[in-house]
């Protein structure tokens, strides 16, 4: 493989800085040390001694990239093209990274990330593009596409159709983590960052406006979901309003309370939320609770009811 590799590079008239032992310690690191498919792992090298020569990706490998769908990534280090419309764009916190965000196309939606030794073009939210020799990627099961200094960068003259992603998540609410219930944000423009004892990690010290928010997880039986939850959502799980929550934490001058109180009523009940996933986030819509607490209060009126039968009869044998 990586005479093949060596002479399909001369033949393109590359001047490869890597030798053919090198090439065979590159592929043999990958196939048994990370269990790479041999032909997965041809093609990442391939990519990789690219980037270092002045060959164009895309008539290197005769445009016949791999086509990929941004809802359906199921590996890693899959070298292909894709068409997709970019959903958001995120804030970013490295220098090291240019942009980050959420794209799709008609079969789901995906994070991507472009470098910024990459020097790519920027891509603007709402647009839709064409993206050449991307690669895809794996973080605690979650697959997103890197963007590299061989991608290429078509704007598309038409919006690329983004499938609608509202997923139903049924599960047991197992875990609520802070901080949640009652927060503050940070009131800068474009901000909003969660404000911890009164300072803003971008804006410094700031009067913080309240929130309320839950950042949960929700195991279906198979997977636990990160689930996020509006104040509005957070109102209809809780039947806490907002106004009662600051109450509470003015109370205790606490607002960890209104997340304890939260943790009491919420953890280990069962829910079935309407959500829409960004990243490897479910936003919550709607919310339920699932039939588990349901039946429960199924069963308590059906108990009363047979005790005011039972009480009515035995007032009649009575009589
Ligand atoms: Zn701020």
């Amino acid at each position: 493989m990586a005479a093949e590799i060596s002479e399909q590079f001369e033949d393109a008239g590359a001047n490869l800085m890597h030798s053919e032992r090198e090439i065979a310690e590159m592929l043999a690191t990958l196939v048994d040390g990370y269990q790479v498919q041999r032909n997965e792992a041809l093609s990442s090298v391939q990519h990789r001694l690219l980037e270092n020569t002045d060959l164009d990706a895309t008539s290197f490998f005769g445009g016949s990239n791999t086509s990929l769908d941004a809802g359906e990534l199921d590996d890693s280090n899959v070298w292909g093209d894709m068409e997709i419309q970019v959903l958001q764009l995120w804030d970013v916190d490295h220098e090291a990274i240019a942009q980050k965000g959420l794209i799709g196309d008609h079969s789901g939606t995906t994070m991507f990330t472009a470098f910024t030794s990459s020097d790519l073009p920027r891509l603007e939210e709402g647009a839709s593009y064409r993206l050449t020799n991307v690669v895809t990627d794996e973080y605690e099961g979650e697959y997103s596409v890197k963007l590299n200094s061989k991608t290429g960068i078509e704007p598309l003259g038409e919006d690329v159709e983004v499938a609608e992603t509202v997923t139903t998540l049924e599960g047991a609410l197992v875990a609520i983590q802070s901080p949640s219930g009652l927060i503050k944000r940070c009131p800068e423009d474009d901000c909003s960052r969660v404000v911890g004892s009164g300072s803003c990690p971008d804006h410094g010290d700031v009067a913080g406006e309240f929130d309320m928010r839950l950042k949960a997880v929700l195991d279906d039986g198979e997977d636990a979901h990160r689930v996020l939850f509006d104040q509005e959502a957070t109102e209809a799980i809780t039947g806490i309003s907002m106004g009662e929550a600051k109450q509470q934490a003015m109370d205790a001058l606490d607002t960890s309370v209104v997340e304890d109180r939260m943790r009491d009523l919420l953890v280990g009940r069962y829910y079935r939320a309407e959500a829409r996933q960004t990243g490897s986030w479910y936003l919550v819509d709607e919310v339920e609770a699932f039939h588990e607490n349901a039946d429960v209060a199924a069963l308590r009126a059906e108990a009363s009811s047979l005790a005011e039968q039972l009480g009515s009869e035995m007032a009649d044998a009575a009589a």
